[in-house]
């Protein structure tokens, strides 16, 4: 609100200088005010943290806003999601992103990075570490998110991201990696006070397994869902583990890989989960203060 006021101040100042009318100066001001009130910014309330699921059809592509107003954006969904992404993240105000998180290099993770990376500052890069050259856009990927080694960095589990009050842990990949990119996909577990939220990524029921081998903290109300709620992620014992309140699966309607798998959604109930789907919910936004949270969808109810 303080930069709207010095922006109607200027422009009154501006208008007296150049000798033109009060009038025509408090008329200028107002509709200064009205386009700068109608236009598109996002506060964040006091010590809140904000997950957006951003419903991009076939794909992921998560933005966290943490009460320190650092953003992290993981994956940026398929070739055709960009455009989408764009507009949905600077209508809320943001035009940097300060951790650029890539899962793996599939296309439905890293599909619109080049138009990511024109229209926001990213301050840093992160993904992990391994290749993809089948994809026949991988060489323009590398170029866009590897080639500066002062922003590009390698993600593997056991390391952590400290911003502010929000600890951003990496679950996977475990090391040695598996060879599968779905399997070595980077998974986080966000914290806030009281409030983990596991992501994914794409992982499957082998790296699950290697999960559960480790020491490494599981626990979290709220899950997105590994590999879009495919039969092969969430095995009961790793939900038994994690223990979500609330699944989040982000995919299209009728994708052409038949996902959700109805298996996975009846061990996610079985865990007395509600399910949100970006198929059926659109974006889903939660929001929390560290102690509670609230969830949000753009349209329905979770099942
Ligand atoms: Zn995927």
């Amino acid at each position: 609100m303080a930069r709207r006021y010095i922006l109607i101040f200027c422009k009154i100042e501006y208008y007296m200088k150049r000798n033109y009318s009060p009038c025509i100066s408090l008329i200028s001001a107002l509709v200064t005010t009205l386009i700068l009130c109608i236009s598109p910014s996002h506060t964040l309330a006091a010590n809140k943290m904000e997950v957006h699921f951003i419903d991009v059809g076939q794909g992921d592509s998560t933005l966290i806003i943490l009460p320190n107003s650092k953003t992290i954006l993981t994956d940026v969904g398929n070739a055709l999601a960009g455009p989408k992404i764009v507009r949905y993240v600077k209508a809320l105000g943001i035009d940097t992103i300060d951790h650029l998180i890539l899962t793996h290099a599939h296309d439905d993770h890293i599909g619109s990075i080049s138009s990511i990376a024109s229209e926001f500052r990213i301050n840093s890069f992160y993904d992990n570490g391994l290749n993809n050259f089948e994809n026949p856009d991988y060489g323009d990927y590398i170029k866009l998110v590897r080639s500066d080694l002062s922003k590009y960095n390698i993600m593997q589990a056991g390391e952590s991201i400290m911003s502010g009050t929000v600890m951003i842990e990496v679950l996977n990949p475990l090391l040695p990696p598996t060879g599968n990119l779905n399997e070595d996909s980077i998974a986080i577990r966000i914290s806030y006070g009281d409030i983990h939220i596991f992501l994914a990524g794409d992982i499957g029921q082998f790296t699950e397994k290697r999960l559960l081998k480790t020491d490494l903290e599981l626990k979290s109300r709220i899950l997105k869902a590994g590999h879009h709620g495919d039969n092969n992620a969430g095995s009961q014992k790793f939900l038994e583990k994690v223990k979500p309140e609330n699944v989040i699966i982000s995919l299209a309607a009728n994708n052409q890989y038949a996902l959700p798998h109805e298996s996975a959604l009846a061990r996610f109930k079985k865990e007395d989960a509600n399910i949100y789907r970006t198929d059926l919910n659109g974006t889903i936004v939660i929001k929390t203060d560290g102690k509670t949270y609230t969830i949000h969808s753009e349209k329905g109810t979770p099942q």
